[in-house]
């Protein structure tokens, strides 16, 4: 077996482990391998080991991958997009993760509507309130999600975000459960057209305290495919 397959039933373990020990089914947690800068070769040693779900950041690298790649695989794209690029991204990705701004959601519905589909989205929310980091402020998204849900060839389907980097896993809890409290939250609005149901957190560092908070989507790197350059 190789280090990607082996490392890659390892994390499956764990998730399966952290699942039960937080009282749910490992089942409704999926694992998102997050291939960036690793080449087309990694990623089908990933596949043999039963990975389906790859992640990407850089447009430019993911769609060339996208393409390369003929194994029947589902893409996420987690990187930050400028509106100007959306067009590549949509469509070719089945679930666009890192959607910062009303803009980049207003492009994406543009570029959906023109190829006559509808895109998923996660909504990335800026929950640690960092001046570093994209997406959405906590309190600015009650406001923002209404004027989103009227865009009719987007459709979201949940939030995701990324922590402040720290070594210590225990540090991110408190990020992770009020991501959980915010979906909460947006879906006791009721807003039309409203219904989120994923949850995207939690990295090599913190998957495990994620899927204690109710992660249903991590995504992991290094700990698949080993340390970046
Ligand atoms: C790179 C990246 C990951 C994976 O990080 P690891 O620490 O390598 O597991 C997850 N999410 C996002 C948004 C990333 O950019």
């Amino acid at each position: 077996m190789s280090a990607v397959s082996e490392n890659y039933k390892a994390v499956l373990g764990k998730i399966t482990d952290s699942a039960i020990k937080s009282g749910r089914s490992p089942s409704d947690i999926s694992l998102v391998a997050v291939s960036k800068t690793f080449p087309v070769e990694k990623i089908r040693e990933a596949f043999e080991a039963g990975a389906r779900i790859f992640g990407e950041n850089y447009i430019q690298e993911a769609v060339k991958k996208v393409e390369t790649l003929n194994e029947k695989v589902s893409w996420h794209f987690i990187g930050h997009l400028q509106s100007n690029k959306a067009k590549y991204a949509v469509g070719k990705f089945d679930l666009i993760e890192s959607v910062d701004s009303l803009k980049l959601c207003t492009e994406i519905d543009r570029q959906a509507s023109l190829k006559g589909i509808a895109q998923d989205i996660l909504l990335e929310v800026n929950i640690s309130g960092e001046e570093s980091k994209y997406g959405f402020t906590a309190e600015s998204l009650p406001e923002n999600i209404s004027e989103i849900s009227k865009l009719g060839n987007i459709k979201v389907k949940g939030l995701m975000t990324i922590p402040p980097f720290s070594e210590n896993p225990e540090d991110s809890r408190q990020y992770y459960s009020s991501l959980r409290d915010l979906i909460n939250n947006l879906n006791s609005r009721k807003i039309r057209g409203i219904e989120m149901t994923e949850l995207s957190m939690g990295m090599s560092s913190d998957y495990e305290v994620a899927i204690e908070e109710g992660a249903t989507m991590v995504r992991v790197g290094t700990l698949i495919f080993g340390g970046r350059t």
